[in-house]
């Protein structure tokens, strides 16, 4: 973070005029006016911020329409009269206007009861303490910063915490508490030690929170640089169990004649890093966290074998749209690409692990088509082992398996397979009707092709066909 002065203060924002502007038609107004949380708090973390949020004592309304008259053609105002906010935008430029509040909470509800307030009972309702620091705007005072609760020192420090009794501000509105912890994440803050113990203890509340708040905030966890810490803070405090049980279920070690497990939570946090270090979007990102969640429910102890997840990735590939549905995630082509990651992930190992064979590799591009660059990411970033030469030994012949898939995909192009001999072209050249034969005759060929007994061409596929048609009676 940087140190600014008001002398820098002031440079810094009469880099865009807008701020000089609201200043001015606040003055003929008669009402302070600052700009407020995060827009503040980002200057000083040199970090870009999008929105720009504009608190006054008086009628935020009121100031949004003057300034957006002031702004003159192309400004648009919206207002929000229930909520006593408006919004006024004019090109790229965003800005939300307040009048400032103090609020009041009743325990089932997050919405406070309002009343206007003070600026100090504006920043008092804020969240962290570097969430409520302001600016003035007005002439007079243009570039001076108000910060009752020494935000500046939390950056500094690069710590989390509430203005007020941090009991009172979690209680209040429970989505803070997911708040806290994605801003930890994304800024790689530390949650203060009293704000962290808040957490714990106010970790029910979060049940009055919608899905839709908390997913809010849990892809912006995901996206952010380091989402595995966010997800250790979300463990840490008892929010996960809460929010996501079917992960926080991955977590624990259990032995048997001296037999133990892996950690499988801390093992998917660790997978989640290093896709993250190769680059991962956010939806393999869910991949990547979701790989194991078919773990619990598989878990069984074979006296020979030892602890086994038989069929894990089946499982996993049967919870990932029930969780995507109830954390309100899209259920469309993102949820069955991570449907597919999770189904597959074990494919590329199991290969490595025995014989790298044309047909196996063959069979895996088929499946995983265009995705299979992906996958073999997230599978790489599977190999966790401690065990440096076994280690090595998956990396060396997933290099082979690499190798492999473009030189298959380079001869069968089967990537995108379509079969060479249509369905048409069968039932024509058989005077057949649609029937099972059809679809017989059509997986075979698709099996010779993927077996690497025929090439992937059309006379090679019709004589293969025409040859088993025979045999099953057909001509
Ligand atoms: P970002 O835009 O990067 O998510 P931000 O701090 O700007 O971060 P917003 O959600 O845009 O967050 O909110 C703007 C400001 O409003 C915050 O800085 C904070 O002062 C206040 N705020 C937002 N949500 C809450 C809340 N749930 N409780 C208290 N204050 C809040
Ligand atoms: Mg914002």
């Amino acid at each position: 973070m940087r140190l600014l002065d008001r002398e820098q203060l002031i440079e810094i924002l009469q880099a865009q005029p807008v701020f000089e502007l609201i200043g001015r038609v606040a003055d003929e107004q008669g009402v302070e006016c600052y700009v407020v949380g995060g827009f503040v708090r980002d200057l000083f973390l040199e970090r870009p911020s999008k929105d720009i949020d504009v608190v006054c004592v008086g009628s935020g309304i009121e100031l949004a329409k003057g300034v957006a008259k002031s702004l003159g053609r192309g400004a648009r105002v919206s207002v929000f009269k229930n909520f006593g906010t408006a919004q006024v935008k004019k090109g790229p430029v965003e800005l939300e206007f307040v009048g400032a509040r103090r609020e009041s909470y009743s325990h089932d509800s997050r919405k406070p009861i309002v009343e206007d307030g003070t600026l100090e009972d504006d920043q008092q309702r804020r969240d962290f303490t570097i969430n409520a620091m302001a600016i003035c705007l007005n002439a007079a005072r243009f570039g001076e910063l108000v910060d009752p609760f020494d935000g500046v020192w939390d950056m500094q420090d690069r710590l989390i915490a509430t203005p007020l009794d941090p009991d009172v501000t979690f209680s209040d509105d429970p989505l803070r508490m997911m708040r806290c912890i994605r801003f930890a994440t994304q800024l790689n803050f530390e949650i203060e030690p009293e704000t962290f113990e808040a957490l714990e203890r106010n970790r029910e509340r979060i049940k009055i929170i919608s899905g839709e708040r908390i997913i809010d905030e849990l892809q912006k966890i995901m996206s952010s640089d380091s989402p595995a810490r966010g997800f250790e803070l979300l463990f840490q405090c008892g929010l996960l169990e809460l929010i996501f049980p079917e992960l926080y279920a991955l977590h624990g070690v259990e032995t048997m004649n001296g037999r133990a497990h892996k950690d499988n939570f801390w093992h998917t946090l660790e997978v989640l890093t290093n896709v993250v270090k190769k680059g991962g979007d956010i939806w393999l990102r869910w991949a990547a966290l979701l790989h194991d969640i078919g773990k619990p429910k598989s878990k069984r102890w074979d006296p020979q074998l030892g602890w086994t997840f038989h069929n894990h990735n089946y499982i996993g590939e049967k919870m990932v749209p029930q969780i995507f549905r109830r954390l309100k995630l899209p259920m469309d082509e993102r949820m069955k690409y991570v449907q597919k990651l999770v189904s597959l992930h074990m494919r590329p190992i199991v290969i490595a692990d025995e014989e790298v064979t044309d047909s196996a590799v063959r069979r895996l591009l088929f499946e995983a088509g265009d995705d299979i660059d992906n996958l073999m990411l997230l599978c790489e970033a599977d190999i966790t082992s401690k065990n440096e030469v076994r280690k090595q030994r998956f990396l060396d012949n997933f290099r082979l398996v690499r190798e492999k898939l473009v030189d298959l995909e380079e001869r069968d192009r089967i990537r995108n397979f379509q079969p060479p001999v249509s369905g048409e072209e069968i039932m024509e050249r058989f005077h057949l009707q649609p029937c099972r034969e059809v679809g017989v005759l059509k997986t075979a060929v698709k099996d010779a092709i993927l077996d690497g007994v025929i090439p992937n061409e059309h006379e090679a596929a019709l004589q293969f066909v025409i040859d088993k048609a025979h045999k099953m009676g057909l001509c």
